[in-house]
């Protein structure tokens, strides 16, 4: 199999680069000098500046293949996929990662298929195998209880989307010098019988839960929508967001952008209070990593203990109007 070479799918939004693309820069670095290989990365859409495309290369990548035309403004899934494709098709990468975002989550699955890949989502981690060098899949599975280390021997580009805000974006070098490749539009790229009506965000999806300094999250122990005007306010009086766990998504008391766990965002806040969670092993796996966690619980062996650095045992109806009312006169 001629491949070579690790992919990144870098993001941006209306020509804008997104932090996750610096993220998966980092693991693409680490991958590339493992196998000895270069480390390039994809960028679709329009109006990508070359501001954006240098930064790219000062953050790791030896190469940056630029599709960059009016007609992939907006995000249409198989358009862009029908890039991708034609891309590795083309310049056959050992690699490619993605983000498990929205973005990486609709594209890859899309291109994999179309490429005869297999695809690994939602990976938490990446290595490279000793004496193959094929590319380990590290991720979550059965419930979070194991991790699972998957390869895909028989077939490239081995695929992954990787959870972002796991780790740090990789560092500025403006010494670092790479290849740009302008890739020419193909009006073939554009399926015609999928048009761009307009965009539409869902309720709550404003919430910058994965960029926020303080995150305070309900759980089942709220018991019912109406108490999570408690949790509201106390967000707010310490100037944070509001979390859930999936009970709380589940019942319909938060909609699903504020979970937070394994199957909802990671979140690394410098301070992350749980109030009425049990703390799952799925849910500690979007929040273990903040700075510093708070967990409010009614029982005192409730499993959040164990990562909290501080725990206060008791009825959350009794001390987050204590702590509110203690905020008020600070
Ligand atoms: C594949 C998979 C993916 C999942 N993904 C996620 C995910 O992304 N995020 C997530 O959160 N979960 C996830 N889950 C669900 C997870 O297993 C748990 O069911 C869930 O996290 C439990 O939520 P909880 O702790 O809020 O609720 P509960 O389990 O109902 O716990 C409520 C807690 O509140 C405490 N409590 C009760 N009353 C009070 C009170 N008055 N004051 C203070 N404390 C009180 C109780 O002691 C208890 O510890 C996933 C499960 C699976 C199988």
């Amino acid at each position: 199999m001629n491949y070579q070479g690790v992919w990144t799918v870098s993001e941006n939004d209306q020509g804008k680069l997104k932090g996750v693309s610096y993220e998966l820069l980092a693991r693409g670095r680490g991958l590339a000098d493992k196998l000895g290989n270069e480390l390039a990365s994809v960028v679709i859409g329009h109006n990508i500046t070359d501001e954006a495309v240098e930064e790219l290369i000062h953050r790791g990548a030896d190469a940056v293949y630029l599709v960059n035309d009016p007609g992939l403004r907006h995000f249409v899934v198989e358009n862009f996929s029908a890039v991708l494709r034609d891309l590795i098709n083309v310049y056959k990468p050992e690699i490619v990662i993605a983000g498990a975002t929205t973005y990486g989550r609709t594209l890859m699955p899309h291109v994999a298929v179309r490429v005869n890949a297999g695809l690994t989502a939602d990976c938490t981690e990446l290595d490279i195998e000793e004496g193959t060098g094929n590319l380990l899949q590290i991720r979550p599975a059965i419930g979070g209880n194991i991790l699972a280390e998957i390869k895909t021997p028989e077939r490239r580009p081995q695929m992954a989307t990787v959870r972002p805000n796991l780790i740090k974006h990789a560092e500025k070098d403006e010494r670092r010098k790479g290849e740009v490749v302008n890739v020419e539009f193909k009006a073939e790229w554009i399926d015609r019988r999928v048009e761009h009506l307009g965009f539409r965000k869902s309720e709550g999806e404003n919430i910058n839960i994965q960029g926020a300094d303080v995150v305070v999250s309900g759980g089942g122990g709220l018991k019912k929508k109406e108490n999570f005007g408690m949790i509201k306010k106390l967000a707010e009086s310490l100037g944070g967001v509001v979390g859930a766990s999936r009970v709380a998504v589940d019942r319909g008391w938060m909609s699903y952008p504020h979970q937070v766990g394994l199957s909802g965002k990671t979140v690394t806040p410098k301070l992350y209070i749980a109030v009425g969670i049990s703390g799952s092993i799925q849910h500690l796996a979007g929040m273990k990593t903040a700075e510093t966690i708070i967990a409010i619980n009614s029982d005192s062996d409730a499993p959040i203990f164990k990562v909290a650095d501080f725990g206060i045992v008791g009825d959350a109806f009794e001390v987050i109007p204590a702590l509110l009312e203690s905020l008020d006169h600070y």
